[in-house]
């Protein structure tokens, strides 16, 4: 007697390591074609770098990916539905180049979208019935016979799982992988720190703009997070990014002189008399994005079960980590036999959860 798939699947336990999109995608697929998925990750909350980071109840920050481009076929049927859904819209904010005194329309406008009411909704939909444990920092991955082991920071012992995917940052996967063949992969690909200032007034700031690609200056990007969708507007709360270049110069200075730094060449930038601002933070995204376009989307090493996906080898940003994912759960669908070459929201509606504070 054949047996089905699925009851096949159903004995395969897998490891996800990192709920960000990549990884979040990759479980939710496997979970649908009958895996037993468990996922672990570091912080307590989903959604990785793209991140929301909220204060009192009207401060809220997108503080990490901005918005997010479709190009992919498979990616989009997904953003509709999530459309459908309300859990993403499009963002039509007023979008300029800066440089110097010359302030240009962006010439290039693609549809921006963004998660409502923040970047992380997608991946809280995603998570939605996925087993996920917070607070659990991967240290250690061992292959014995029974499969794999995990170990995390707390010396905690997880598994044994026959399959186990990292959906990580390019260096922080190199680091658990050491010595895996598959170890100079990930090795090989840099990635860039961004700081991030997270500031709020209680008056608007006038302007002829919501966001602003910004060149020759320490700030690489600033937006105004109240202008997106589904945002509260009672607040003027932006979000500044500083360049890959000043924020690897600086990436070791306290936060406090960064907001300073920034917050001085922000009020410079737009030409007014800031206020004092009602709330100021500062965050440091190690591992921000890379400079290479790679297009492998997963790495798999069939011998022992290790699937690697992420951002990083897809082309990077927000698309690139869903597709890479997706290339993840591929993987094993087609070793096991299974194939399943996309991806497609299943048609259902549900509640969401609330946001809550997302950091890396
Ligand atoms: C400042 C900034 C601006 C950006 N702007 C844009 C943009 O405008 N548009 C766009 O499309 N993209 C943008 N991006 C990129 C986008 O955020 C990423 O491409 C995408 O979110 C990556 O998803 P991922 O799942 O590959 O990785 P991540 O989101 O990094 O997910 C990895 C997860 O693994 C967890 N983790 C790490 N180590 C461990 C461990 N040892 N054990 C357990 N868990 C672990 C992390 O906490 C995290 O949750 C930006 C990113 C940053 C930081």
């Amino acid at each position: 007697m054949s047996l089905h798939p699925t009851d096949h699947c159903s004995k395969l336990r897998v490891a996800v390591v990192g709920a960000g999109i990549s990884g979040l995608i990759c479980a939710k697929m496997l979970q649908e074609h009958g895996f037993q998925v468990k996922v672990f990750e570091k912080s307590w909350s989903v959604s990785g770098r793209a991140a929301t980071r909220r204060g009192e109840p009207q401060l809220s920050f997108d503080h990490g990916a901005q918005y997010f481009t479709v190009r992919d076929s498979v990616f989009a049927l997904s953003v509709e539905k999530w459309g459908q859904l309300g859990i993403v819209a499009e963002w039509t904010g007023r979008i300029v180049d800066i440089n110097g005194p010359n302030v240009l329309p962006k010439t290039d406008q693609p549809v921006r979208y963004v998660g409502v009411p923040g970047m992380t909704a997608m991946a809280r939909h995603l998570a939605d019935g996925i087993p996920v444990q917070f607070k659990t920092r991967i240290t250690n991955l061992e292959r014995t016979e029974r499969g794999w082991t995990l170990t995390d920071a707390a010396n905690e012992t997880r598994g044994p799982f026959d399959h186990i995917v990292l959906s990580l940052p390019a260096p922080q996967t190199a680091e658990l992988i050491r010595g895996h063949s598959l170890e100079v992969e990930a090795r090989a690909v840099p990635m860039t720190p961004c700081w991030a200032i997270m500031i709020a007034f209680d008056q608007r700031i006038e302007l002829a703009w919501d966001g602003a690609f910004v060149n020759n200056s320490p700030l690489a990007w600033v937006a105004r997070n109240s202008s997106k969708p589904g945002r509260d507007q009672s607040v003027d709360c932006w979000v500044l990014h500083a360049s890959s270049s000043w924020s690897a110069a600086h990436q070791e200075d306290d936060p406090q002189l960064v907001q300073e730094i920034l917050r001085a060449e922000f009020a410079q930038l737009t030409g007014r008399i800031l206020h004092s601002p009602m709330h100021i933070a500062a965050h440091r995204w190690l591992n921000s994005a890379t400079p290479l376009t790679l297009d492998r989307q997963a790495l798999f090493d069939s011998l022992s079960g290790l699937v690697i996906c992420g951002d990083w080898l897809a082309g990077g940003r927000v698309e690139g980590a869903f597709r890479s994912g997706v290339a993840a759960a591929d993987c094993l669908l087609q070793h096991i036999g299974q194939a399943q070459l996309s991806y497609r929201e299943p048609n259902r509606l549900g509640p969401e959860s609330s946001e809550t504070e997302s950091t890396d």
